[in-house]
């Protein structure tokens, strides 16, 4: 029974990128971790060089650290405990094998590629369940290992697997899980180039560490047997263990790429609030036992508890993520919108003037509730930034008549009276030249709408106009009437 401060830790192997289900993984230790009181720790599984990707912890810090998801230990951060990147502790791993060795339950193995094929092919032959190691380098003599390492013979180390071992998993998540060691393989602990593989690693590292929970995902389960009987033999106390569930298509297919994005920079690129993709994440197989799905980090970390993760995969919705966006952009106050706005505004091709905070506050405030992704502030409403090209045309259609020209004409007369124009002075103006017409409002609102904002639809006309200002207003209405031939 571990009864001591949690220590958990993010593991990733660099490849490239920070994926949704890992960062599903370093969200849930991070919350585990603050609501215990705990630490969170960043920890590089970099030992497979085959899979050696330039930049990649880098890419994977920056993703965590968007997040939010800070940690107390890691590579670059330090902490008692380190290094943190797994390829610079191969000494250790080295030194843990060899104590494996002398004691009997780790052996060399000098067996050639070409020899372990030949035994595969046969035991598939013989249709064995599962293709093992057949143990034949545990019984070499003393001299033969001596000579074959004087010699430089290439080798590997495997674990001496002990036969017909009940193996068991308490998992937090899962429930118990019962293995037989007769079904786990001598794997191999040290690779031939010297590189340790994933579980001896693992194992040392989360020991060494002193790790108290180890939650990962799904997919490492069946590696946990072996695990195990690595604690075992080195005669080390287990850490607890919890494995999440798969994350899974909407078709409850396994996430994968070809279904769409699944790399973090790509949400962020996408113009998605981390605060909406933390929020999102969380859920993915965790509810808090109510109908509760808006949540700050503040509330995840109140709330959360690994015995409320649910066994059975869990579903990416993206149309959750984008309702879960909308939600989190409206309760920002107008001032953080306006940061987000002036970032959108600066990778912005299609902004060329510099705007007053001023200006884009009172574009927020009419927007706001219009609006579930910052950018739509410039895609929804262009006209705040630039003056229309061109004018939708089934509106035009319905709303622009051969009679709307010198109506429109009248109007500008009227607006370029106004002196201190405000929304009520312009509605006034309007309103006073539909009368003097004899027309209706609407035979003037609506192409007035389009003869400023190109669109057919938005906040109300008379904000557009306070906000684009009356000189911009006439000149629009100007332009329209010189472009809009029926
Ligand atoms: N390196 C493994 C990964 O890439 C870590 C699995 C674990 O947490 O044990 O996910």
């Amino acid at each position: 029974m571990i009864n001591k401060e949690p220590r958990v830790r993010f593991a990733p192997s660099p490849t490239g990128y920070l994926h949704v289900g890992g960062l599903r993984t370093a969200l849930y230790n991070y919350l585990f971790a603050k609501h215990n009181n705990g630490k969170f720790i960043l920890r590089i599984e970099d030992t497979d060089r085959n899979r050696y990707v330039e930049g990649a912890v880098e890419n994977l810090i920056a993703s965590l650290k968007w997040c939010g998801l800070e940690y107390e230990e890691g590579p670059d951060v330090g902490g008692a405990f380190g290094p943190y990147m797994q390829s610079q502790r191969l000494d250790l791993y080295k030194k843990y094998s060899e104590e494996l060795i002398k004691n009997g339950l780790a052996y060399y193995c000098f067996c050639t590629p070409e020899r372990l094929e030949a035994l595969r092919e046969e035991q598939q032959k013989q249709k064995l369940p599962q293709a093992k190691y057949d143990k034949h380098c545990l019984h070499l003599s003393k001299e033969e290992i001596e000579n074959n390492l004087s010699k430089g013979v290439s080798k590997v180390i495997r674990l001496n697997v002990q036969s017909d071992q009940k193996i068991i998993i308490d998992d937090i998540i899962r429930g118990r899980v019962e293995f037989n060691s007769s079904n786990v393989d001598d794997q191999v602990l040290i690779k031939s180039d010297g590189y340790p593989t994933y579980h001896l690693a693992n194992v040392v590292d989360d020991h060494l560490m002193q790790i108290t929970h180890v939650v990962r995902g799904e997919e490492w389960l069946s590696s946990t047997p072996k695990h195990i009987l690595l604690y075992e033999y080195f005669g080390w106390e287990k850490p607890y263990f919890a494995h999440l569930p798969l994350l899974l298509n909407p078709d409850r297919s396994k996430l994968s790429k070809r279904q769409g994005d699944v790399a973090v920079e790509d949400y962020r690129a996408k113009g998605y609030l981390k605060e909406a993709l933390v929020n999102f994440v969380a859920l993915l197989g965790w509810n808090a036992g109510d109908d509760k799905e808006f949540y700050n980090m503040n509330e995840l970390i109140e709330r959360f508890s690994l015995e409320r993760v649910n066994k059975s995969g869990a579903v990416f919705d993206l149309e959750k993520l984008s309702w879960l966006n909308a939600e989190h952009l409206r309760k920002k106050t107008d001032e953080e919108i306006l940061n987000l706005l002036k970032v959108e505004i600066n990778h912005s091709s299609s902004v060329i003037h510099q705007y007053s905070d001023d200006y884009l506050l009172k574009v927020i405030a009419v927007m706001k509730e219009r609006v579930s992704f910052v950018k739509e502030y410039l895609t929804k409403s262009p006209y705040f930034f630039e003056a229309p090209q061109e004018y939708d045309k089934a509106s035009l259609e319905k709303n622009w008549k051969t009679e709307t020209p010198p109506q429109l004409e009248k109007l500008n007369e009227a607006f370029s009276r106004i002196a201190s124009p405000s929304k009520e002075e312009f509605e006034k103006a309007l309103t006073e030249t539909a009368e003097e017409l004899n027309i209706g409002k609407g035979k003037l609102i609506h192409p007035l709408r389009l003869a400023v904002s190109g669109m057919s639809a938005g906040p109300g006309v008379f904000d557009i106009l306070v906000i684009i200002g009356k000189d911009e207003t006439i000149k629009r209405i100007n332009t329209s009437l010189s472009k809009i031939k029926l």
